[in-house]
């Protein structure tokens, strides 16, 4: 669940502001709620997508100038909400077709971009259908919202060839909300210091007890992302001194591989690294390239090389922590917070931020001052790290 305090424009991870004490309001965004602030890369790719699309001034007028927050949201590559203003502003998404990143606006979005005169509209005699084609011919290229009799919005359509094609209905809204005021990283943090420290001190005491009770080697398993780097942190700030595991598929990015090592030397942690090699290329003129479903490299090029690792270089019972959140998959939802590891007999795994959204690991990154260690990835509009391929 994500909320807003309307009085000082920031999101909230809690339902009351740590800066004014006001109660915020419940914005709903598409499940699993995974939002993360949009980034440096992140809002000059929005600004630009917005400005070719609406003219100079839209981002400014329907935007602003606050803290944005993106959601993922399907389609065929990738596409978030557009938060702002504590709204749900419109889908940024990289259009397959035009090969472009692309801004449909939503709601509000419709409502300020027509306040402003920056976007078209269309008075439809009965209520549109998602899906449905309008035989009309407004624009050339774009978004058109749709309005009532009463001229309140109640859709977006997209200009196709052959007519309007409906893209998103939704409740009449006439109300015009105007854009709050530009709020800073800074206060974004503050108003939620209380509650991230609040959590990371909830972490890092279950680490702690999980570990005085199972006993054995801990190990954080380090993928180079920035929930490992989070739950590596919070392992510290218990007070123990694990090892960092991280496995090298052979397909990484240069960045990730760099980043492990200055992680585990910033740290002083020592760092076990698994090695696949070449296993990945050798797999591919038998296997073919991976897919969804057929993750036939994770085995052979994570999970064989990191067994063998533990084998040679852990003795006895091992504690794993990893950093795996329930809003990333179905699966991740189901495990818990701690579960046997099936491979190695006696072993168990955890993950102390499973009921964190991303916007709790970028909170806890900047109250640690850990950005300067945080994958450069991210600030290039990467919003997860993997393989390369
Ligand atoms: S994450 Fe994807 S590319 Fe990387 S090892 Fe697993 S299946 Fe292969
Ligand atoms: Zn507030």
């Amino acid at each position: 669940m994500v909320y807003w305090c309307l009085a000082c424009n920031v999101p909230l991870v809690e339902a009351r502001c740590g800066i004014c004490g006001c109660e915020a309001v419940e914005v709903r965004l598409f499940r699993p709620e995974d939002p993360r602030p949009a980034l440096e890369t992140d809002t000059k790719i929005l600004r630009e997508t917005v400005e070719k699309q609406f003219g100079q001034q839209a981002f400014k007028r329907v935007i602003g100038n606050g803290v944005i927050l993106l959601n993922r949201v399907p389609y065929a590559d990738a596409g978030y909400e557009v938060v702002g203003d504590g709204l749900l502003l419109g889908h940024l998404f990289y259009d397959m077709r035009l090969l472009e990143w692309r801004f449909k606006p939503l709601r509000m979005g419709c409502m300020r971009l027509l306040e402003d005169g920056l976007m078209e509209s269309v008075k439809v005699d009965q209520k549109p259908v998602k899906g449905q084609t309008l035989r009309l011919k407004k624009i050339d290229r774009g978004y058109v919202a749709l309005r009532d009799d009463s001229g309140a919005v109640l859709g977006v359509a997209e200009q196709m060839d052959d007519g309007l094609k409906v893209l998103n209905v939704w409740k009449p809204i006439s109300e015009v909300e105007p854009v709050r005021g530009g709020a800073s990283i800074g206060d974004f943090l503050r108003a939620n210091e209380n509650a991230i420290r609040a959590e990371a001190s909830r972490a890092a005491k279950t680490i702690y007890k999980v570990h005085g009770r199972f006993g054995g080697e801990l190990v954080v398993s380090y993928s180079g992302g920035k929930d490992s780097l989070a739950v590596l942190s919070l392992t510290l700030e218990a007070g123990l001194e694990p090892k960092l595991l991280f496995t090298d598929t052979g397909i990484e990015l240069p960045e990730t591989v760099s980043n492990v090592q200055r992680v585990s030397s910033k740290f002083g942690v020592e760092a076990l690294e698994a090695q696949a090699g070449e296993a990945f290329w050798r797999g591919l003129d038998s296997y073919g390239p991976p897919a969804r479903g057929y993750r036939w490299c994770c085995k052979t090029c994570k999970l064989i090389p990191t067994l063998r690792l533990y084998k040679s270089r852990l003795s006895g019972r091992v504690l794993t922590v990893i950093g795996q959140r329930a809003a990333e998959s179905k699966a991740r939802r189901k495990r818990g917070s701690v579960w046997e590891n099936y491979w190695i007999t006696g072993s168990m795994n955890m993950t102390p931020i499973g009921g964190w959204s991303m916007l709790h690991v970028w909170l806890y990154l900047w109250m640690k001052k850990l950005e300067d260690l945080v994958n450069p990835l991210y600030f290039e509009g990467f919003d997860r790290i993997g393989c390369y391929t």
